[in-house]
């Protein structure tokens, strides 16, 4: 297709995406109805949480809380203790009933990460672990969040929902109010503690949501319907460790989604469920993953040297930020050079785009992301047989736009005489009935309805405040989504803001981001340990210690966030999606003040290795430039 062509395609494919409701279109799990009906924590055991998991007591006082027991939380409370402070110091709360984040909840069958395993998870050097396949299943991660709490004796206050978190300058404590569920014949505890420092690391894709549409309520009564977050294995039959789903054999099974995570459910329902409808909207790029075990021989090549982790995701990091390394350690589909272009929504150092380049620049962006979409588009047709469906599953849009998934299952999945594409033409499902879905005007009846509808991802509210789904109260009584939402608004390496001393957060806005989240995590989880230990150092009393970035040190930082955020000028060509807020800004007339705003809160255009370099420098001087400490 010329150039032209596939731009014009590219487009109107997107037009037919948009809708003014963006983020609206769906319902999160902190609804209260949807909550309750779907949220439930299936794998929680309260009375292990109980006996085990409660370290807080109303009342309580403790150096720090850490909000989030995934990788994020993790990696901040690892690297505080590697800066001399201690265990018992510290406690991690999670709304889960067990540490791992995203890896407690999600147990769908399949599920896997997709970034090699030997750079996603964390600390692999320091506890010792040889991760069995290139790319890791998902118990195995888990497994390592729990070798990580455990070598480290973190302590995790579980099954426990931050309502609500304020500066008391005073005391210079934050507040916190919690509720703790210990389940149905315990019920919840509320709790007040104090806490010095306030760390938000609560991660980004944790709140499912479902599509706002009618009919829902119906279909729950009268069928089996789960979120992929929350796998019904009582239902499906099998478990984890063997996802024999032999309860499906005779029933009819529809999934709605194609993103990253029914990629990787379809294969196996495929395999049980007696047939299987597939209700798709946008249909993803998905490459070869050539999954391979870990040899010993591998091993001694990867793990050769101290430090051998950080020097990978770093290489990693080279790749898909659109500046390559000299040596391709990683050699995947993410870091193909065609690949180079998914850079467009990580940001790169290889340019600074401005506002007389922003055509020049997406143009060659586009040139680089042709060959990787033609050779997928042409990876497909060669996989799926039939010519009809291949070309339902082929997308047309740009790389930078939606997550990339590697799987060498989904495609020959549609050759099964047993699976159904559905596909709706950009137009999603048309509503529920209480006996299945209806899409493109034909009613499906179905037995079970997965939903792989993917997360909230806060929409508006990029603020603390939204991260930890609790109000953020600084000094003076401003509240964190206030401030973001202002033109006040500014952060320190999109990890600490004027106005919320001792408060800490794991931010895109401001923040470095990868396509490995955890290389990005411990950059901040780093800064934040560093400062304040240096801040303990220098302090008369550390026990009233507090400490924020001046409002000049935020600004400066923040224009520099600015002068970059052209780089992400490519996503505004994008079909809609978690990565663009769903085309968020479409309908939105674009003033320069507009703009600005928009430009302020970008991620660090020059990529996550620059992003690094920075932080690595502002640590190494070691003045806590900007930083005020009150003592
Ligand atoms: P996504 O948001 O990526 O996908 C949701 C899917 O639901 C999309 O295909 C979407 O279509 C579809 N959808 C939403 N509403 C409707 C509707 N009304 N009708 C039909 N379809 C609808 O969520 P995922 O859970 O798949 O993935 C979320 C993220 O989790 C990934 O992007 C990735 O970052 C992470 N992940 C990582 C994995 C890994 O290997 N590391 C594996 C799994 C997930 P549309 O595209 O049109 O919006």
């Amino acid at each position: 297709m010329s150039k032209p062509d596939l731009q014009k395609k590219y487009n109107e494919e997107r037009q037919k995406r948009l809708r003014p409701e963006g983020m609206d279109q769906y319902m999160d799990f902190r609804d209260p109805i949807i909550g309750s009906k779907l949220g439930r924590d299936p794998w929680v055991n309260y009375d292990f949480v109980a006996a085990n998991c409660s370290p807080l007591k109303d009342g309580a006082a403790i150096k720090f809380v850490i909000i989030g027991g995934g990788h994020a939380g993790l990696l901040h409370a690892v690297r505080l203790l590697d800066a001399g402070f201690k265990p018992e110091d510290m406690v991690l709360v999670d709304t889960a009933g067990g540490f791992g984040g995203t890896w407690y909840w999600n147990r769908y069958p399949g599920l896997m990460c997709d970034v090699e395993g030997y750079i996603y998870m964390p600390l692999l050097e320091e506890t010792d672990y040889v991760p069995k396949h290139k790319y890791s299943y998902g118990p195995e991660i888990r497994g390592q969040c729990e070798r990580i709490a455990s070598r480290y004796s973190l302590q995790g206050q579980f099954c426990t929902q931050v309502k609500h978190q304020q500066w008391d300058d005073e005391k210079r404590r934050w507040i916190v109010k919690m509720t703790q569920d210990l389940g149905p014949s315990r019920g919840l505890v509320h709790l007040t503690i104090e806490t010095q420092f306030l760390i938000t690391a609560a991660g980004l894709l944790c709140v499912p949501h479902v599509p706002k549409l009618a009919g829902l309520h119906e279909l729950m009564a009268n069928r089996k319907v789960f979120h992929s977050a929350r796998w019904d294995w009582e239902y499906t039959g099998g478990c984890e460790a063997k996802p024999d789903m032999v309860n499906l054999k005779g029933k009819k099974v529809g999934i709605v989604g194609t993103g990253a995570t029914a990629i990787q459910i379809v294969p196996e329902l495929a395999k049980w469920a007696d047939h299987l409808y597939v209700f798709q909207r946008t249909p993803s790029y998905v490459g070869p993953r050539n999954q391979r075990e870990t040899t010993p021989e591998d091993w001694k090549r990867v793990a050769c040297k101290q430090g051998w982790q950080y020097e990978r995701q770093d290489n990693f990091n080279h790749f898909v930020s659109n500046d390559p390394a000299p040596e391709n350690m990683i050699n995947d589909g993410w870091t193909a050079a065609d690949s180079y272009s998914i850079a467009g929504f990580v940001g790169s150092p290889s340019r600074l785009v401005t506002p007389d380049t922003i055509e020049e620049y997406i143009t060659s962006l586009y040139q680089i992301d042709t060959a990787r979409a033609e050779r997928l588009r042409a990876h497909i047709a060669n996989v799926v047989k039939d010519e009809a469906t291949a070309r339902k599953l082929q997308p047309w849009y740009a790389g930078w736009c939606k997550r990339p998934a590697f799987h060498d299952d989904y495609l020959p999945s549609f050759n099964r005489p047993n699976v159904t594409l559905v596909d709706t033409d950009g137009r999603g499902v048309d509503h529920f009935t209480e006996s299945g879905i209806v899409a493109n005007g034909k009613a499906y009846d179905l037995d079970i309805v997965v939903l792989a509808t993917g997360f909230y991802t806060r929409g508006k509210d990029q603020s603390p405040s939204g991260q930890s789904n609790a109000p953020l109260v600084g000094r003076n009584g401003v509240e964190a989504t206030q401030k973001w939402s202002s033109p006040e608004y500014a952060s320190l390496f999109g990890v600490c803001s004027n106005g919320f001393p001792n408060a800490f957060f794991t931010s895109a806005a401001g923040g470095g981001i990868s396509y490995n989240l955890t290389s990005a995590f411990d950059i901040m989880a780093g800064f934040v340990a560093s400062t304040i230990a240096s801040a303990h150092k220098r302090a008369r009393d550390t026990n009233t210690l507090a400490i924020e970035p001046t409002k000049q040190v935020e600004d400066r930082y923040t224009d520099e966030v600015q002068k970059r955020a052209l780089w992400f000028s490519v996503l505004e060509t994008c079909t809609p999606g978690w990565f663009t807020g769903e085309a968020e800004g479409a309908f939105e007339e674009k003033t320069p003040e507009r703009q600005a705003f928009q430009m302020r809160r970008a991620p660090w255009g020059s990529g996550i290795l620059d992003y690094k370099r920075t932080v690595l420098e502002y640590i190494s001087r070691g003045d806590l430039e900007g930083i005020e400490l009150r003592d």
